[in-house]
């Protein structure tokens, strides 16, 4: 076992390293000036979005692009520490084309488009040129569990009629945001899950209404989370993404990788916070002491440490799985990882505001922005406790190991 970066890994942390330094970190405040002013999207996203390609620092998340598609080719374990890097500024990863929920639509697109929608739609998106949000959740029903939802798609003719509410759409009011992949049920009498599909909705499709972005945890994001309502959405047949039918199925492909991608973001996101806690306890002083030197804040800098370092290993495992055995066979890891990282992201987010006293609730510091995040995702991708049964229900089915008969030595009767 070998724990070291590869060559070409470490090649790729570097140059993504170097461009953060020359043009991300500059433009933090920048950044958080702007969407503050209600300015979105930034006004320098083209330009390092452009800069970002030039360098080949592109599509990094995919693994398997074909000749002519644009990007590197990274398998999902050297992407890994390069995701790490981008946690630590979250808007960062829409520079380089490897944010949410976009990447999760290309590889959905990139397995199952027809060759008429990757023309419309996965080309675009893999040139950056658009942006795309995932509609399933929805506010009536538990949607934790997808078989839940109501949203109805009748094939009447060459179309499809969508009706349906939907919300925490993520991307949905970004100005570039052009199309939606919708789930909801074309037949609600077929079996369980069987009854959903998938349907490219172009988000200009009149009777597509977007009702409000709700604020998360206080935040406004100006990418949104948005509630949408759609009346009799018409879009033609030929917008079915994969089979009809096929939608609980598809849900299910999309989330893999994407769900571990989240996670490397959360181990970059803990990483800084963790940094920004050590440089403030070097330098603060209280009752004639640095902070650094109280117990209790030493005991928090050694358990970050710790579980910083259990989260990353879990997650590599779980890359070098997806990359060799497949998301499905990596199903337990992914749900694993999947309630650690976003715990871990924060738990040592909420150490680090702690230690930063009141300063660490304001905007003058990332880490309420961090915690923020780190708490949506213990619901984006599926909550904890959905996660954590199917965790369960794997272990249970892997049971009559025999060890009991083994290792215990009941009394003789
Ligand atoms: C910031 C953010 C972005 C999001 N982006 C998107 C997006 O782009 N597209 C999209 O479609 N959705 C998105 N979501 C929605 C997210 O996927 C859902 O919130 C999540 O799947 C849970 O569904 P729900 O909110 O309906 O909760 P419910 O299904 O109502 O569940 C509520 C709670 O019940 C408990 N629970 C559920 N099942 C079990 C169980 N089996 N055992 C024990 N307890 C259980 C859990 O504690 C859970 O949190 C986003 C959410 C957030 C916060």
């Amino acid at each position: 076992m070998d724990f070291a970066y590869s060559p070409y890994t470490e090649e790729m942390r570097q140059k993504l390293q170097s461009f953060m330094e020359a043009y991300i970190q500059p433009r933090i405040r920048e950044h958080n000036n702007e969407t503050q002013a209600g300015q979105f999207p930034v006004s320098f996203m083209e330009d390092l979005k452009a800069l970002a390609r030039e360098e080949g620092l592109w599509n990094m998340f995919l693994p398997g692009l074909k000749d002519d598609e644009p990007g590197t080719r990274l398998t999902n374990l050297e992407y890994a520490p390069l995701a790490e890097i981008m946690g630590r500024v979250p808007w960062s990863s829409e520079v380089f084309n490897c944010n949410a929920p976009d990447t999760g639509n290309m590889e959905l697109l990139h397995m199952f488009a027809t060759p008429q929608q990757r023309e419309q739609w996965l080309v675009p998106l893999m040139n950056g040129e658009i942006r795309s949000a995932f509609a399933m959740t929805e506010p009536d029903v538990a949607s934790s569990d997808a078989t839940n939802i109501t949203t109805s798609m009748q094939r009447k003719g060459d179309e499809y009629v969508i009706n349906g509410r939907k919300w925490f759409i993520t991307n949905a009011t970004h100005p570039n945001c052009k199309v939606l992949i919708v789930m909801g049920k074309t037949d609600p009498n077929a079996d369980r899950h069987k009854q959903q599909s998938m349907i490219i909705v172009p988000k200009d499709t009149p009777g597509v209404e977007i009702i409000r972005n709700p604020t998360v945890l206080n935040h406004h994001a100006p990418e949104g989370h948005a509630e949408i309502l759609f009346t009799n959405v018409r879009v033609p047949v030929n917008n079915l993404l994969g089979e009809e039918g096929g939608g609980f199925a598809l849900a299910q492909a999309r989330l893999g990788p994407g769900r571990i991608h989240h996670c490397m973001r959360s181990i970059g996101a803990a990483e800084l916070a963790l940094e920004l806690m050590i440089d403030r306890a070097q330098e603060r002083k209280t009752f004639g002491k640095h902070l650094s030197e109280q117990g209790v804040i030493r005991e928090w800098i050694a358990k970050s440490r710790i579980e910083i370092e259990q989260a990353r290993l879990l997650t590599i495992k779980t890359a070098w799985m997806i990359d060799n055995v497949g998301a499905k066979a990596a199903r337990k890891e992914i749900s694993m990882i999947k309630v650690v990282a976003p715990s871990l992201h924060t738990r040592v987010a909420d150490r680090a505001i702690q230690l930063h006293g009141a300063m660490g609730l304001t905007p003058d510091t990332p880490l309420a922005d961090h915690y923020t995040w780190g708490r949506a995702l213990r619901f984006a991708d599926g909550p904890d406790e959905v996660h954590l049964q199917s965790i369960a229900k794997m272990e249970l089915r892997q049971s009559n190991r025999g060890a009991s008969e083994i290792y215990l030595t009941p009394p003789e009767r």
